[in-house]
């Protein structure tokens, strides 16, 4: 059984209430979570969803509100948790590096503390598939800030499932090549108008949904112009708790 649970899905500033943009995809052989912001400890426990499932963590960019809370779960597993399983951190070029800035800028510097359980960083890299844990992930270039290293995630998980996550992108026509086989495609859509180049909107998302192919779409990072037509708009969208099966 394959279960996706979306444990945030506003925007990055937290529209409608909601918790910021992160997801469980939980099989039999593991527990992925895919983006990891400041709220998503928070929605963990709201969730009664253990950290100690969860064997790895994927970050599709740089943004704080898709990867800010990382410092947090490491202090977490390290002193509440007393984790002893591995834990796998994969996201673009430079994570390790990333992840240990960031630990340090917020004063959970990572040097010199005992950390009671195999840490394994793995850079991802577009177009090139990686077996981590208990998915199969193939990043793909998005259209976003380029500081960042904006990347999708195609993730095949254990059980035959793929499940595909925009991260933060404006659309592009490529889009779709990475959608056909989904059983599920997480889809951002921050604003319901056009104005973004760097985010997806409702008109550009609904104009193309023919062409997305994936047997789910659901749409998530809602900014306040979506978070407003949550189950009103003629097409999916998130909120946070929501659970599915595959
Ligand atoms: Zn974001
Ligand atoms: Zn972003």
């Amino acid at each position: 059984m394959t279960e996706v649970i979306f444990v945030g899905t506003s925007d990055a500033f937290g529209a409608g209430g909601r918790r910021q943009s992160a997801y469980v995809l939980r099989t039999e052989e593991g527990s992925t979570l895919v983006d990891c912001s400041g709220t998503t400890l928070t929605g963990l426990n709201v969730l009664g969803i253990e950290r100690d499932e969860i064997s790895t963590i994927l970050i599709s960019h740089y943004h704080g509100d898709h990867f800010m809370g990382i410092p947090q779960f490491l202090l977490a597993a390290i002193y509440e948790d007393k984790r002893r399983a591995p834990l796998n951190i994969a996201g673009p070029s430079g994570v390790e590096e990333r992840v240990r800035s960031l630990c340090t800028l917020v004063g959970y510097g990572l040097e010199g503390r005992e950390i009671p359980f195999p840490l394994i960083f793995h850079d991802l890299t577009a177009d090139e598939e990686m077996e981590i844990g208990p998915v199969c992930v193939t990043p793909f270039n998005a259209l976003h800030q380029e500081s960042t290293q904006p990347h999708g995630l195609i993730m095949r998980l254990a059980g035959g499932h793929q499940v595909v996550y925009t991260g933060d992108t404006g659309w592009f026509e490529g889009l779709s090549q990475y959608t056909q086989d989904a059983d599920l495609f997480i889809c951002e859509c921050t604003s319901y108008d056009r104005g973004l180049d760097f985010h997806i909107n409702f008109r550009d998302i609904y104009e193309h949904r023919e062409k997305l192919g994936a047997r789910r779409v659901i749409l998530t990072h809602l900014g306040p112009s979506m978070s407003s037509r949550r189950g009103s708009c003629p097409m999916e969208t998130a909120d946070d708790g929501l659970k599915i099966t595959l």
